[in-house]
């Protein structure tokens, strides 16, 4: 074997180390004192299917054409399908030898590779395997069946969590013993955790709960003096701001919105003021007791982010609203409903840009970094992506205001990147640390 990953999705350096101080985590323990260490800065935006899929790949989301976890779908004025698998798009499809891959995102429906898969998240299917024999071996050993993963309280959620955890690694154990020359294995549950309880607290246990793979990592990088590289796709953060692009947008005329009333139910409407306030965490528990018993979300959020947008508009976000991180797209007239014409199109582009960048609240600037689509992708993208400072996350609902309170625990750009063996040497730690991109390391 020359090289094992361990991916450890949404890990945060910072809660890291608060873990690594409240708990005993002997194998993170021992990465730290022993591996190389820096910050990994994710992709734009900060996402685990961009992420991880530019991660393994070396590419830009342009060139593989997922720029967020759903694409938007500009004719049925739908958010649209998942695309959640990436043929031959990977180092590993690149590289001679067999490999041994376990739940990475981005390669479910599984294809065919020189190894053994396990298909990934999001996933259209519960358990996923190529070849098929892989599926019939682990269905002997272990009790695949899908089970309805639906849970009425937050507690269900977690432990069903945590269990589907502690089985997931045994998939993984048995995957990983064969003989392959790369080994790459990603541990969801940490990203899970977060957005299901966005609570610290969880969140250190459910990094806790990782020592054992991470030990089991360390255990056969050395004892196979291969290379062992562990990292996390991007971080989670505690925010309190949000700015509402589609109300900033409104205001300045480059996108139509339907009336923001009576898009909510009225039970969301009547519990809204209390949103601030300590009360959320019970909402939150009600919240979840009502969507699994009536299927229906007590935001009224139907899920679809353009269905109060209407096809008038000039400027159009790429996708609900996650983290610090938003893409937008220019309606031009070669989309279905799109008017702008070309010659318009770099103006408007240049106004939005300048108009971005000039966002204050406060005396404070609001935004960090402004890009046009062709600076970060190739081929075809949204033409503008900003990036809000970290007092602030980004709203893709039609909000009364550009600005509004919430308490959210949300992506970060920040993740973690550990390397140690026998490739990985002191002399090149110094370009380790502008690292951005991890495939051409690999
Ligand atoms: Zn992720």
């Amino acid at each position: 074997m020359d090289l094992v990953v361990l991916g450890v999705d949404g890990v945060s350096p910072d809660y890291l180390e608060e873990a690594l101080e409240k708990y005993d985590m002997p194998g993170w323990e021992k990465l730290r004192d022993e591996a190389f260490y820096s910050d990994l800065e994710s992709c734009v935006p900060a996402v685990t299917i961009p992420a991880w899929v530019s991660m393994f790949s070396g590419y830009d989301a342009g060139k593989f054409g997922a720029f967020h976890l759903t694409q938007p779908d500009f004719d049925s004025w739908e958010t649209g399908l998942r695309k959640t698998s990436f043929p031959n798009t990977f180092f590993w499809d690149r590289i001679k030898g067999r490999s041994s891959l376990h739940n990475i995102p981005g390669t479910s429906p599984v294809y065919k590779i020189d190894g053994w898969m396990k298909g990934g998240f999001p996933s259209p299917h519960d358990f996923d395997f190529y070849p098929e024999e892989l599926e019939q071996e682990m269905n002997e050993k272990f009790n695949l069946e899908k089970k309805d993963k639906r849970k009425n309280t937050l507690g269900a959620k977690i432990e069903a969590e945590f269990e589907n955890y502690e089985l997931e690694r045994k998939v993984a154990d048995e995957i990983m013993e064969k003989d392959a020359r790369v080994s790459v294995s990603v541990i969801k549950m940490t990203d899970t955790i977060g957005h299901i309880t966005e609570s610290k607290g969880n969140i250190l246990r459910a990094y806790r709960k990782t020592d054992d793979a991470v030990q089991k990592a360390l255990e056969k990088a050395e004892g196979e003096n291969a290379n062992l590289i562990v990292a996390s796709d991007h971080g989670f953060f505690r925010v309190k701001k949000k700015f509402n692009i589609v109300s900033f947008l409104a205001e300045n005329d480059l996108i139509d919105v339907e009336k923001a009333e009576g898009e909510t139910s009225l039970a969301y409407r009547l519990a809204e003021p209390l949103l601030d306030t300590p009360i959320k965490k019970y909402l939150r528990k009600l919240h979840v007791a009502y969507s699994s018993f009536t299927g229906n979300r007590l935001d009224g959020k139907s899920g679809n982010y353009l269905s109060n947008i209407k096809k008038s508009s000039t400027v159009i976000p790429y996708h609900k609203g996650l983290g610090k991180d938003c893409l937008l797209k220019i309606h031009t007239e070669d989309m279905k409903h799109g008017t702008v014409t070309e010659s318009k199109k770099e103006e408007i582009v240049d106004t939005v840009i300048e108009k971005l960048r000039n966002v204050e609240r406060n005396g404070e600037k609001v935004i960090e970094k402004v890009w046009r689509g062709d600076e970060l992708y190739t081929g075809e993208s949204p033409e503008i992506a900003f990036r809000t400072t970290d007092k602030y996350v980004v709203g893709t609902t039609n909000a009364h205001r550009n600005f509004s309170k919430t308490n959210a625990l949300t992506h970060h750009e920040t993740g973690i990147f550990f390397a140690k063996g026998p490739n990985i040497h002191e002399e090149a730690d110094e370009e380790l640390e502008d690292l951005f991109d991890v495939a051409p390391l690999i």
